[in-house]
């Protein structure tokens, strides 16, 4: 293969569309030892679910291959349970399908719940971002929302997200109704990975290709045991007659089933025995590591640039985040003008190896050097293409 591939600078952050980041130490050594050997699937992801109970505190766990195939997951098992024949009949259903969201909670990812066979439903005003406003969704807002047709209530956990997961939780638990939790990105705080579980949620999907540094094509959903059973049955291969499949049985419980469904909505989203060591391995590896040395590391590469930088820095430039351990600090280039800012952007992606810096939706003039998917030896082109 004479062909010439280009590569890039990713100074962006974990973006699928940039490829992610590098692998955590550990994680390729596990893919290859994966490799050399084989599993029954359904005892692999059982013991990926033993695995992601112990890191989240949730009763189970599945390895997806994304947060957003979590997401599809999740609504395939609030819409199915444990409902055989449901689960055959996905994205059609007959039953409750409907999922209740705050519109400020809307994103492109929850597309994922509408594949499932999921009908969206909007409730709530995110007044502040009109910046007449000051209220966002509120609890009471979807309590006057459930009804027969509800089958869960959709939560995407940020630091500004309203109202508090708690809240929405109560009122989920009142009316028997699952929670879902998008924390995908919410990584660090490491305290994230119990948090929202802890916090009742039934389940939550995290991205393994993000701040976790697993294989950027997976992704790990967590929660209650009959909902990770059912997601898990509409994910792994169903090729199988139900007399002759003895999956481990904390698992995947066959006394609770009348039969296996066919191969259910999420089986194209499956996952490899690679992605699952390599989940795993990037799991353990992030929980034994902790924020405070992960800062302390991201901190280092931020110090070299602006240190490197020194008078040659094209515009203001600092270190934003570095007292706070359990957030990833940055570079920030803060220039007097959006166009200034998309010009000096625009020039470093013109480059023969192009560099991507992170943009702000709502502040253009600002452009940031994220660090998690930065190699050591990317660091001084970096710095040398800054001061152009
Ligand atoms: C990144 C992201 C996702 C998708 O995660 P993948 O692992 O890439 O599928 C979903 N939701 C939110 C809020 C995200 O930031």
């Amino acid at each position: 293969m004479e062909r010439d591939l280009p590569t890039i600078i990713n100074a962006a952050g974990t973006l699928t569309r940039l490829s992610a980041g590098p692998l955590a130490p550990g994680v390729l050594q596990a893919m290859a030892l994966a490799d050399e050997t084989s599993y029954d699937m359904a005892v692999l992801q059982a013991h990926a679910s033993r695995c992601i109970a112990d890191a989240t505190g949730a009763q189970a766990g599945l390895v997806t291959s994304g947060a957003a195939a979590g997401l599809l997951l999740a609504g395939a098992a609030v819409l199915a349970r444990l409902d055989v024949r449901r689960m055959n009949n996905l994205p059609l259903t007959d039953g409750p399908d409907e999922i209740i969201v705050a519109r400020g909670h809307r994103n492109g990812y929850d597309h994922a719940l509408r594949a499932a066979g999921a009908k969206l439903i909007e409730i709530g005003l995110p007044e502040p971002l009109s910046g007449a406003g000051i209220r966002d969704a509120e609890p009471w807002e979807y309590e006057a929302a459930i009804g027969p047709k509800t089958a869960a209530i959709f939560y995407v956990a940020s630091r500004l997200a309203q109202p508090e997961l708690i809240d929405v939780v109560a009122i989920a638990r009142a009316h028997e109704l699952p929670v879902i939790v998008d924390a995908a990105a919410e990584l660090p705080p490491a305290a994230n990975l119990r948090r929202f579980v802890g916090t009742g949620a039934d389940l939550v999907v995290f991205s393994g290709g993000k701040a976790l540094r697993g294989p950027a094509g997976a992704g790990l959903l967590c929660g209650r045991a009959d909902l990770i059973m059912s997601a898990a049955l509409q994910n792994l291969d169903m090729d199988i007659q139900f007399s002759r499949w003895h999956p481990p049985a904390d698992f995947i419980d066959l006394a609770r089933l009348p039969g296996l469904p066919r191969q259910g909505i999420g089986r194209s989203c499956k996952v490899g025995k690679h992605d699952v060591m390599g989940l795993l391995a990037a799991l353990d590896h992030f929980v034994a590591e902790g924020d405070p040395t992960r800062h302390a590391r991201w901190l280092s590469i931020c110090e070299t640039i602006v240190d490197g930088l020194g008078s040659s820095a094209p515009t203001e430039v600092k270190v934003s985040g570095s007292s706070d351990t359990e957030c990833v600090p940055v570079v920030e280039m803060r220039f007097s003008d959006r166009d200034l800012a998309d010009r000096f952007h625009r020039t470093l992606m013109e480059l023969p190896t192009p560099i991507h810096l992170a943009r702000h939706g709502f502040e253009p003039e600002l452009l940031t050097v994220n660090p998690t998917c930065l190699r050591e030896h990317e660091v001084e082109p970096l710095i040398e293409a800054l001061k152009l």
